[in-house]
């Protein structure tokens, strides 16, 4: 098969062949607009994309993002919605969450650059298009050549060898076929020129004045390219889009952006899964050995559009992953209940042996509840988790009126560490006061990222190495983690309840 793609760079060092059309100049230029470049380079890379981009508007639209076209004309776009990248982002270093070996701590998105691009990457498998970029981890060195075949995310401070304009913060090049505008590689890389963490919101500054760019945004941006979207501004257009040539305030998809994406590939109808942002986490859902049942039922609270959800569950004995997807979707303010089993069958046919802890994923806004049946027929809702407030820096998980071990109510108490923790939840203090306001302390081991360490009070005692009465004991768990806690007390009766909610109006200013 002859060799009909070109690749598409900035500058023209490789002759005819490909000219200078795929610069992306994500330019720093912070303030204003793109406005009056002073920059000779600026200048020389607004003049190759516009002279070498044929760009057609649809009639009458006030605002339109712009699809990246070929020298031909021909949008380029992929034939699928689902490729792979390989993430090159700490060459050989062998740390695990690369590369922090700066010494960078993420503000947001983290702990790794790997996890800021990956969560971009996500931002357009949540539109309707649901288009993927499976990111893979790679100990490559931090290079990338084009042409090679292999998508790339790297950064640098050059390009795959050429050299970034001294205002682009990052570039993303796409090689195509000539014929119809097939896109068959796709290539991103950030300049280590200037300085890089990740967050949302305003742009920020270092003390020093100079920015400090925001990898998240500008790796939705390029991403928006790798999919085939280029620069609305450039087209002459006024509109809120993250497809603008020039890092702004805006920090994720706009519906401008999103609408493109949308006529490019077509809505895939919509579907949840893996990629889908946690809505509720429901706990300690019983296995069907158990003599509790549980039910979780789910309620949609978009009140426009049906919503699709995708199961996401651990079990807290053998730390297995339990996955799937509901096959329906529940109907737009509808709600739908699933047992144990139900949640067996979603998730492959396996059943959980101890108490399992599911998150809910959907493009959609759901909530959830779980209601258990205790062995003698009592029935309690399950839903209710203490969570933590936030103060200094630390976070507090309160828990009142826990029944003394040894009684004829034994409690369970059960501490989650979020998935999303930048590790494993060690570290937790627990101070605990009797009724008279007499102080006892201990700490808890770690506990795993996105498990359950469950103990009874039996266990607590001991932990703060003293025996209260009856209900006489409240507690709080402090840690740098927003880990969440559950207290389940089986009565007298064996009714199971959840005495995890309290009473408490919400703080005053
Ligand atoms: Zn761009």
């Amino acid at each position: 098969m002859p060799d009909h793609f070109r690749f598409s760079y900035q500058g023209s060092t490789r002759g005819s062949t490909g000219r200078a059309r795929a610069s992306d100049r994500w330019s720093a230029a912070d303030d204003a607009s793109t406005a009056a470049p002073v920059n000779p380079l600026l200048a020389t890379a607004v003049f190759a994309i516009t002279f070498f981009l044929p760009i057609t508007l649809p009639m009458g639209m006030a605002e339109a993002w712009v699809q990246w076209r070929s020298e031909s004309g021909e949008p380029l776009k992929w034939d699928r919605r689902e490729i792979e990248m390989e993430a090159r982002l700490g060459g050989n270093e062998g740390a695990t969450c690369l590369p922090r070996a700066e010494g960078v701590e993420l503000y947001e998105f983290g702990p790794c650059w790997e996890d800021v691009v990956r969560s971009a990457a996500d931002q357009y498998y949540r539109t309707d298009a649901r288009l993927r970029i499976d990111i893979t981890s790679s100990p490559a060195e931090r290079t990338c050549i084009i042409g090679d075949g292999t998508n790339t995310i790297t950064v640098g401070d050059t390009y795959c060898g050429y050299a970034f304009g001294d205002r682009s913060v990052a570039i993303a090049f796409n090689r195509y076929t000539i014929k119809n505008g097939i896109i068959l590689e796709s290539d991103v890389v950030f300049n280590t020129a200037v300085t890089w963490n990740s967050y949302s919101g305003p742009r920020r500054r270092l003390s020093n004045d100079t920015m400090l760019f925001d990898m998240h945004r500008v790796a939705i941006h390029e991403f928006g390219h790798t999919w085939g979207l280029y620069h609305p501004d450039e087209s002459g257009q006024t509109v809120a889009a993250i497809m603008n040539s020039a890092v702004s305030d805006i920090d994720r998809l706009q519906p401008d952006d999103i609408e493109g994406i949308l006529a490019i590939y077509g809505s895939k109808g919509i579907s949840a899964g893996a990629a889908d942002p946690p809505r509720v986490v429901l706990q300690a859902i019983a296995p069907i050995t158990a003599e509790d049942r549980s039910t979780i039922r789910i309620r949609c609270e978009d009140e426009q559009s049906d919503c699709p959800v995708f199961l996401d569950c651990t079990d807290q004995g053998s730390g297995r992953a339990f996955s799937g997807a509901l096959s329906d979707q529940i109907p737009a303010g509808g709600s739908f209940a699933l047992s144990s089993a139900d949640i067996v069958r979603i998730t492959g046919g396996t059943p959980w042996d101890k108490r399992l802890t599911c998150k809910l994923r959907s493009p959609r806004d759901v909530s959830g509840q779980v209601w258990t049946r205790s062995g003698n027929g009592v029935l309690i809702n399950n839903t209710a988790v203490a969570e933590p407030s936030y103060s200094e820096e630390r976070y507090t998980v309160r828990l009142y009126s826990i029944p003394a071990p040894g009684g004829v109510d034994e409690s369970n108490i059960r501490v989650h560490c979020p998935i999303d923790a930048h590790s494993d939840c060690d570290d937790i203090a627990i101070r605990c006061w009797e009724d008279d306001g007499t102080l006892h302390e201990g700490s808890l081991e770690t506990v795993e990222r996105g498990s359950v360490e469950h103990f009874q009070s039996q266990r607590l005692a001991d932990l703060i190495d003293h025996r209260w009465q009856g209900m006489g004991l409240s507690c709080k768990l402090v840690s740098s983690f927003g880990i969440t806690a559950q207290i389940l007390t089986r009565t007298g009766g064996n009714a199971l309840v959840n005495n995890s909610e309290v009473g408490r109006l919400p703080m005053q200013r």
